[in-house]
């Protein structure tokens, strides 16, 4: 098993990577000293195929568990079923010491998370992510929350988790489609701060893909390790860890002018990631060597690397990266790269370069 520690003064806590945990969860849960009463909370999904073994290993442990299952997809962030949901931990009678297992993807993690931040003004949980992305991104860093009509995540909380188990035999059901989005986040921190990661996930793609054990407990725990460390420096974003975001204020904006759904945010990060290499290029001077590597590598996990955009649909991509949470000042603030592996936050980009980049990468592979 390898865990990698996240310090955050009190509220650290332990990620564990290993195939198995779900099997083992009551025991882990039993060392948190937490009450008995927990709940967990799933998507329809996942819970068909999790939820038993995660239910027994807890009452086998000596909880009494209960469940809350929630439709999947990114809808199910809303107050809508948050409100359900707090109705439901009322009929179960949680407790100040009782807690919450999220048991599914992102959009489980933020949504049960965020009740358990507020219900009882703040539970404990326990993190149970079951797709790649939110193993190596969602479950490290305490960012729980739900959209509102307006834009996601517009309401949430940071609030950490007392545990999180990141079993790896899950992510064998998860689609194919889901698996290569959660690599976009992966290959982000190969980009962003480990230029050895980039090299090896180049090197080891293929197994990688075939979602081989051993290379993905590694893998997963190196990324891990870097938004821990980041994370740490940073807790609530007041600026190192800005470096996340890279390729996603045209990510996000992307998802925003393609309609919500059409695009996986691994999806539309890849293309954010690739145009914010591309301009790396002309304003920090990133080798054109790298850019291609950068755009290959997405390619070849079979990620989007450019978007079309209409003419009409421009002045609506502007405004939507003009919205986003990162934006202060109204002005827009980028992460770029200077080689793989290191990167610069708070970097001013004319509006005309960004264009100029996301047509590049249009050409480039027409
Ligand atoms: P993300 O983690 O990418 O934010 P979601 O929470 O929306 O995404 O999960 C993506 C989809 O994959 C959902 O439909 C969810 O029910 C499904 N899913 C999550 N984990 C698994 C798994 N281990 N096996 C099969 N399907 C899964
Ligand atoms: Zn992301």
């Amino acid at each position: 098993m390898r865990i990698v520690p996240v310090s955050l003064g009190n509220r650290s806590y332990a990620i564990k990577i290993a195939p198995g945990l779900i099997g083992r969860l009551g025991r882990e849960c039993a060392r948190l000293k937490l009450g008995a009463r927990c709940t967990i909370i799933t998507d329809t999904n996942v819970g068909k195929r999790y939820a038993k073994t995660v239910f027994n290993s807890l009452a086998t442990a000596g909880f009494s568990p209960a469940l809350i299952i929630v439709q999947p997809g990114e809808a199910a962030k809303s107050l809508k079923t948050v409100q359900s949901c707090y109705d439901q931990l009322a009929v179960h009678r949680l407790e100040r010491k009782s807690f919450i297992i999220t048991l599914g993807g992102g959009v489980v993690g933020d949504l049960a998370g965020f009740l358990a931040a507020t219900y009882l003004r703040g539970i404990a949980f326990v993190q149970v992510p079951t797709t790649l992305l939110a193993q190596v991104d969602s479950s490290v860093g305490g960012k729980v929350g739900v959209n509102l009509k307006a834009g996601k995540n517009l309401v949430g909380a940071f609030y950490q988790p007392r545990l999180v188990l990141c079993d790896l035999d899950t992510l064998k059901t998860l689609p194919d489609r889901e698996f290569r989005a959660g690599l976009a986040e992966v290959i982000k921190y190969g980009i962003i701060y480990d230029a050895k990661l980039f090299a090896q996930i180049e090197r080891d793609l293929p197994k990688l893909l075939k979602r081989e054990p051993k290379l993905l407990a590694a893998v997963v725990a190196r990324c891990c390790e870097i938004k821990a460390k980041v994370v740490g420096g940073d807790e609530t974003e007041g600026g190192p860890r800005a470096i996340l975001n890279f390729g996603h204020t045209i990510g996000h904006a992307i998802e925003a002018v393609s309609g919500y759904g059409r695009f996986l945010h691994g999806e539309a990060i890849a293309m954010g990631q690739v145009a914010a290499a591309k301009i790396s290029h002309h304003v920090l001077g990133l080798p054109e060597r790298d850019v291609e590597r950068v755009t290959r590598l997405f390619q070849r996990a079979g990620l989007p690397v450019a978007i079309r955009l209409r003419a009409a649909q421009r002045p609506k991509f502007v405004a939507a990266m003009r919205h986003d949470k990162k934006v202060s000042g109204g002005e827009i603030k980028f992460v770029l790269a200077k080689k793989i592996g290191s990167v610069v936050w708070g970097q001013r980009v004319p509006d005309e370069l960004i264009h100029q980049a996301l047509d590049e990468s249009v050409n480039r592979k027409s």
